[in-house]
């Protein structure tokens, strides 16, 4: 997403079975890349994750992300 992918806000790229368009793709952002699963993070349920990466946007969110839509982390 240009200028990155404000917290909140379901990311372009996911299609709509939740899998990254871009993944094995060079334009893939780094920051996704780089990103390697963890026990802690994944968990052993959709849930767990989804709780896990609404709290690292909660703690990243920003006063420029105010305006956005929150994400409905209920919804499969
Ligand atoms: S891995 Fe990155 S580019 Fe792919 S869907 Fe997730 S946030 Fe978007």
């Amino acid at each position: 997403m240009q200028n990155g992918k404000p917290a909140g806000v379901r990311c372009i790229q996911l299609d709509d079975r939740d899998r990254c368009r871009l993944f094995g793709d060079p334009r893939r952002p780094q920051v996704c890349s780089s990103l390697q699963p963890a026990a802690d993070m994944c968990g052993d349920t959709r849930e767990h994750a989804m709780h896990w990466l609404t709290e690292l946007e909660r703690l990243t969110f920003t006063t420029a992300d105010r305006h956005l839509p929150q994400r409905n982390t209920t919804a499969v």
